[in-house]
């Protein structure tokens, strides 16, 4: 290959990736749904960002408390409704490139992955969600994008 062609192959975008945390992450009952933490890592080495964020505030400690908190990037208030004006008053510097939540609203507003609010013992969703992402962020069709070779 000479020095003036370029690979068509893309290189992934880097996603601001917001989770919601109830029903979403951590179940009724408590209970993180099966692979987060699996999810999480993947998805930081790929080089995504991870926020979280809740309708019912900060939600930190519960990260924490899972053992996730060291693969967060950031934490924020999530807009219940008039889901894109509202962000900069909850003070979210970035419109979020990809949002998991079982609200449909939220994932109407920004895209993403609308996941069950119920998980049984052999859950499966967050690995569709690394799917997903992995190719949303294939998805950019910018030609600054391709990698050079
Ligand atoms: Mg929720």
């Amino acid at each position: 290959m000479t020095e003036t062609e370029v690979s068509t192959e893309r290189k992934p975008r880097q996603l601001n990736v917001f989770f919601d945390v109830d029903n979403t992450l951590i179940m009724w009952n408590g209970s993180l749904r099966n692979h987060v933490r699996d999810v999480f890592e993947a998805l930081k080495e790929a080089g995504h960002e991870i926020y979280i964020w809740s309708g019912v505030g900060i939600r930190e400690w519960d990260m924490k408390r899972h053992n996730l908190h060291d693969l967060i990037t950031n934490y924020y208030v999530k807009p219940l409704e008039e889901h894109h004006a509202k962000l900069e008053g909850l003070g979210v510097p970035m419109i979020p490139d990809f949002v998991i939540d079982d609200h449909k609203a939220v994932v109407d507003a920004f895209g993403g992955y609308h996941i069950p609010d119920e998980a049984g013992p052999d859950d499966t969703e967050l690995l569709t969600v690394l799917e997903r992402i992995k190719a949303f962020a294939l998805l950019d069709h910018d030609p600054d994008k391709v990698i050079p070779r």
